[in-house]
């Protein structure tokens, strides 16, 4: 993130956009969007993160729509077939890009529009496993056009949605995506919701009930980012996955993922990614022996080893962890101050 503030290409953007030109670009194209948004919501009551979406794409004059099946892609290019591109005719690019192709998402831009249709037209594949990630994808394509400046040709014709590897690489990318992380979960819709699931314990459970209420679709990895980002106390969301071995022997259980929270900072938390999880941590079970259940554990930092450098110092923490496919996530939290105290009186 720290790169991303000052990076030429993102202070470009915010010149682009005629933003005042602060040190932290990534800060000013956030605020700028999150500012649109707050003004396409006056006078709106909007419950779930879904109907917002409704609205930020009518505002911006995008039509979206997800694929679900391969009959959709035909179903699609004839439904739109008034969309002129120069390049190619519409059912033969869908056919390329969604049935031969492997294309995540496509965004066309139809300037001569007639009256009535919107000017974008944003095709998502939403079929088997990119379900859960178009949710997102659908945010990201939004977030790119609030950082357009208006009357400006954004791009000819249509664009690929990135790949992974793309979007991590490319500066204007990652932002987006940042961007498009805090509009998926809007603060205003998501926390309250949050809150009431939880019932001042942040855990899977309650994130995934209050993540199918107002953000149906998401998948659980961008809703526990969010929800750790948004929660008022301290909490670290982290992932881990199997990988092989440093010698390349058999396979090791590696932390993939490691996301503080600002009020994190209290913990002194040592853990870093590529770290190997202990056979002992409640995020070790989840992922061999529980399957889809959740588990919660009181544990200590100290669980957790350097090679070559010993144990860890030591720091009570609550985990919550929880198996989705091939990867295991975890919530650290402090361990609740009453259990602490009791734990620190009957030591002495
Ligand atoms: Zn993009």
């Amino acid at each position: 993130m720290m790169e991303l503030m000052r990076h030429p290409k993102l202070r470009q953007v915010a010149r682009d956009l005629e933003l005042p030109g602060s040190d932290d670009a990534l800060r000013e194209l956030r605020e700028h969007a999150v500012d649109r948004v707050r003004n396409m919501m006056t006078g709106w009551t909007l419950d779930t993160v879904e109907d917002l979406r409704m609205r930020v794409a009518d505002q911006l004059s995008v039509k979206l729509v997800f694929i679900t099946s391969n009959d959709d892609v035909y179903r699609i290019a004839a439904e739109f077939a008034h969309y002129k591109l120069r390049q190619v005719p519409l059912p033969r690019l869908l056919q390329a890009e969604f049935i031969t192709g492997d294309t995540e998402g496509l965004l066309l831009d139809n300037p001569g529009s007639v009256k009535g249709s919107r000017r974008y037209l944003a095709i998502i594949d939403a079929r088997g496993p990119r379900a859960a990630r178009a949710y997102f994808t659908g945010w990201h394509e939004l977030a790119h056009l609030l950082l357009c400046p208006p009357r400006q040709r954004v791009f000819d014709g249509f664009r690929r949605s990135p790949s992974e590897l793309q979007r991590r690489k490319d500066p204007l990318e990652s932002a987006v995506d940042h961007i498009a992380g805090l509009l998926a979960f809007w603060e205003p819709i998501f926390k309250p919701a949050l809150i009431t699931a939880a019932g001042g314990d942040l855990t899977f459970a309650a994130i995934e009930k209050a993540s199918e209420l107002v953000a149906p679709g998401a998948s659980l990895y961008a809703a526990s980012l969010a929800a750790t980002r948004v929660w008022d106390g301290a909490a670290v969301f982290l992932t881990c996955e199997e990988g092989t071995k440093a010698d390349g022997t058999g396979l090791a259980l590696r932390i993939q993922t490691l996301i503080p929270n600002e009020r994190a900072r209290s913990l002194d938390l040592r853990i870093r990614r590529s770290m190997r999880v202990p056979i002992a941590s409640a995020l070790w079970r989840a992922f061999y022996e529980t399957s889809d259940t959740e588990c919660a554990a009181n544990e200590d930092q100290a669980l957790w080893e350097v090679t070559g450098r010993g144990n860890l110092p030591k720091v009570p923490w609550a985990v919550q962890a929880v198996r989705r496919g091939g990867a295991a996530y975890a919530i650290l939290k402090p361990t609740a101050s009453r259990g602490l105290r009791h734990y620190a009186g009957s030591l002495n």
